[in-house]
């Protein structure tokens, strides 16, 4: 069966090395060159020079000419790349520290966490689209202004006769994005798309994954450009994000939250070299076959693949939650 076979082709690693994560045998780097695991099995097989085709270290700065020939190169690896000690694999971590962080970045590109200010307000978007009258707008903006808390959508509902799900769909149009159907959801597999604590504490919803390489994310009333690339980044998927109306969206919560996560352990660092050496220091004990940093917000979340079963057949998800292991780590003074 063609299609069948299909999914064992190189996509899937290329999809991995492309997120930086390495996989046991079948792909490696060497220096920023992605060399696909059969083409340079068959390098191997006809270089004279066979030990060139081995993992060298993944840090730009490192000075050190050779390193010891029975060390074990496959293994800590750290967005694809491989440290020949301590020092360099530090290095490694520091530099994705610092792309996390955004001092990486382009001059003058955009900051994702800087929330959207000139939004249309939901109740003119609705009144524009018809949906809801000079009157129920009125009356609910009143409302609002005599209670002086809560939201228009809130009041549309409570005073103007608005169903919750007309407010949805305005809220869709206000973030131009879809409003998604619950269909399909699979908490059980979603559990272990990312921390808990996203779901509990940032209101991501992951809802279900579609053609083996979209993952729709769910919100309640507003988007989260920021934590959507997040998630891509970390599970090699595009993230597709839409809008879940109330009742769907507590539902689905509740029932994800019953379910099984990843293990995940919650730390603090003063500075970025304390953290880039805790990470090594976990990576060292822990010598996982892929691991990747991404920062949510304030929560900068490492995962590790300690084991080629780790990794399911779609994205760099896991397929079940052992041999993968969640940190989140928080930098600087919290309040
Ligand atoms: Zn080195």
């Amino acid at each position: 069966m063609p299609f069948l076979e299909k999914r064992n082709e190189p996509i899937e690693n290329d999809t991995r090395a492309s997120r930086g994560i390495g996989t046991e045998s079948a792909a490696h780097w060497t220096h920023d060159v992605y060399v696909p695991g059969s083409a340079s099995r068959d390098a191997a097989r006809r270089s004279p020079q066979r030990n060139t085709t081995k993992q060298s270290c993944g840090n730009p700065e490192c000075t050190k000419s050779w390193t010891m020939p029975w060390k074990n190169r496959r293994r800590p690896i750290f967005e694809g790349r491989w440290g020949c000690s301590t020092r360099c694999l530090e290095a490694v971590i520091h530099r994705a520290l610092r792309r996390e962080r955004g001092d990486l970045r382009p001059v003058g590109s955009e900051d994702q966490d800087v929330p959207h200010q000139h939004r249309i307000p939901l109740g003119l978007v609705m009144l524009s689209q018809g949906w809801i009258s000079q009157t129920q707008l009125r009356t609910a903006l009143e409302a609002q202004r005599l209670a002086g808390t809560g939201r228009i959508g809130e009041w549309l509902v409570q005073e103007s006769g608005v169903t919750s799900a007309q407010i949805t769909r305005g809220l869709a149009t206000q973030w131009s994005c879809p409003v998604l159907p619950i269909d399909g959801f699979a908490p059980s597999a979603m559990a272990l798309t990312m921390p808990r604590l996203f779901i509990e504490r940032l209101g991501l919803l992951p809802l279900r994954i579609a053609s083996s390489r979209i993952l729709y994310l769910a919100f309640n009333d507003r988007l989260d450009a920021s934590a959507a690339l997040a998630v891509e980044q970390m599970s090699g998927l595009r993230v597709e994000s839409g809008l879940l109306d109330d009742s769907h969206y507590e539902q689905a919560r509740q029932r994800l939250l019953g379910s099984e996560f990843i293990q995940t352990n919650e730390e603090s660092f003063q500075d970025a070299e304390g953290l880039s050496s805790r990470i090594a220091t976990i990576l060292e004990a822990s010598q996982p076959l892929g691991s990747r940093l991404v920062r949510l917000h304030k929560h900068y979340w490492l995962r590790t693949w300690l084991e080629t079963g780790a990794y399911g057949d779609v994205g760099t998800l896991p397929s079940t939650g052992e041999d993968v292991t969640d940190t989140l780590f928080t930098l600087g003074r919290q309040d």
